[in-house]
């Protein structure tokens, strides 16, 4: 897909991936072979019906082929720029064994944003309306889709989010450069078109306790409140000035626009070196989001360059825009200068062996191998966990041992009445796998309600 220019994208926050001209997709769609059984749709954990809308593309059809999207993906411009396509629907594609596969979250995009452009709107069939209240805590991809899906059930929804603004990691993790917020308003304009009540600046379990909320009449309630806290590297100097935690940094710059200070008020700290531990996509976001801010940017991983778990597109952005890497290499302490800034990290030289269970080769720090960074600031991009305070939202569900929520096949809860999907049951997973947990929890949430299980 065509790009930005490589001096725009270091500068500015634009989106990167320019998208399909119309005369392009109808091209990429016409080269689908149209199997009798299509593998691609398998491949798709929300099984959209990829063959019938890419031969509505081919047509011409655009619209047609965004209603067929819509029957099975309410978030179709969110995916189709943010799905790990390439180990999903596209792994699966025949053409592969032939050379390229059909490039399907692209095609995805375009009618996406065909429909946006020329300001159409796929209204689905909403069911005769239900007296039943279903309150949504977590307004992320798996809060949004479960109330679309309860909303079109004909059930009336409440959405409350505990955020000034509503989307989840889709609004203050993935930057703008790779999901411009424009693009996720049209989604959340679409859900809020189902009917669906939104309140922002309602963090249930303080704002209201779910009990409270029981009371108000609300019968069921699904969780789907994210697995967004921190972890750390637990080595000295983690607290010391201009050390961030992914999480926070990303926050200042998507949700609250740092970048953009002074015309917003909250301008954030930080150096001109900037050292990003951790190599996953969350890393990679951190890495480029300094890199827009003028910064030289190191990523510090602890194996190589193979082994990086985040998106092939994304490494090659970012070595594409200028961030530089530093493999095998365990941080051992952060330094700091006479107050208390960050002024270097250092770190352990490492060797890797064997695989572990997933592949890749497992470092291991060589004693007496320290060797110096010098940094003013570090961003640890090391995965996050549950809240720890998940118990005072929900005081009688149960957890696992890691502190996610505990499901059934149903997706429900130790209380019947209280759902869960997402990142809080399944820890860091992907976009389409919180639409999918969510879409299977309103199937059985409707059941549930209508008291035809368990
Ligand atoms: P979240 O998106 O975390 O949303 C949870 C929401 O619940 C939040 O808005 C939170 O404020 C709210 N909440 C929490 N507690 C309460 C409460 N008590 N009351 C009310 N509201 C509450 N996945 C991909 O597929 N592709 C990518 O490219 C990708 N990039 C990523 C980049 C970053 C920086 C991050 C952090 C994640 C990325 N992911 C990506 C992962 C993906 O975004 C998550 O798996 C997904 O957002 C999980 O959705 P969710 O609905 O479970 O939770
Ligand atoms: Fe592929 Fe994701 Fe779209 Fe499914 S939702 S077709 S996996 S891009």
């Amino acid at each position: 897909m065509r790009k930005i220019p490589l001096e725009e994208r270091r500068k500015t926050f634009k989106e990167v991936a320019l998208g399909f001209k119309k005369e392009e997709a109808i091209k990429e769609a016409k080269r689908c072979l149209q199997c009798k059984t299509p593998s691609c749709i398998k491949g798709c954990p929300v099984e959209i019906d990829i063959k019938g809308f890419i031969k509505f593309i081919a047509q011409g059809k655009f619209g047609e082929a965004i209603k067929k999207i819509r029957e099975k993906n309410s978030l179709p411009a969110v995916c189709g720029r943010v799905c790990p396509q390439e180990n999903l629907c596209q792994k699966s594609c025949v053409l592969n064994k032939k050379g390229a596969p059909i490039k399907i979250g692209c095609l995805e995009r375009f009618v996406a944003d065909w429909e946006r452009k020329n300001k159409k709107r796929t209204k689905p069939k909403l069911k005769k309306r239900r007296k039943e209240k279903i309150a949504v805590i977590g307004s992320g991809p798996a809060g949004l889709v479960f109330s679309s899906e309860m909303a079109k059930r004909g059930f009336r929804v409440t959405l409350f989010e505990a955020l000034h603004k509503v989307g989840g990691v889709l609004r203050y993790g993935i930057p703008e450069f790779r999901l411009p917020k424009k693009i996720l308003e049209r989604e959340i304009e679409y859900i809020k078109s189902l009917k669906v009540e939104i309140r922002t600046d309602f963090f249930v379990g303080k704002t209201k306790t779910l009990e409270e909320l029981k009371k108000e009449g609300f019968k069921l309630f699904f969780l789907a409140i994210g697995a967004g806290s921190p972890k750390f590297l637990g080595i000295e100097g983690e607290n010391l000035n201009q050390v961030y935690s992914a999480n926070e940094f990303l926050v200042r710059i998507n949700l609250m626009k740092s970048y953009l200070f002074p015309r917003y008020h909250t301008p954030i700290k930080i150096g001109e070196k900037v050292g990003v531990i951790g190599a996953g996509n969350v890393a990679f976001d951190c890495a480029r989001v300094a890199l827009r801010l003028g910064k030289e940017v190191f990523i510090i991983y602890r194996r190589g360059e193979e082994e990086m778990p985040a998106r092939k597109e994304e490494i090659e952005n970012a070595k594409e825009e200028g961030v530089k890497f530093i493999f095998l290499a365990t941080p051992r302490k952060i330094i700091s200068d006479e107050k208390g800034n960050v002024k270097g990290i250092v770190c352990l030289k490492n060797e890797l062996r064997e695989k572990d269970s997933t592949g890749r080769r497992i470092p291991y720090p060589l004693e007496g191998s320290e060797f110096l960074v010098e940094l003013d600031t570090v961003i640890v991009a090391i995965g996050t966990k549950p809240n720890p305070l998940i118990k005072k939202i929900v005081p009688d569900i149960e957890l696992t041992e890691d502190g996610y929520i505990k499901v059934n096949e149903y997706f429900q809860t130790s209380v019947p009445y209280i759902f869960a999907g997402g990142d809080i049951v399944s820890g860091n997973a992907t976009v389409i796998n919180a639409i999918y947990q969510a879409k299977k929890a309103a199937f059985f949430a409707e059941k549930f309600l209508k008291k035809c299980m368990m």
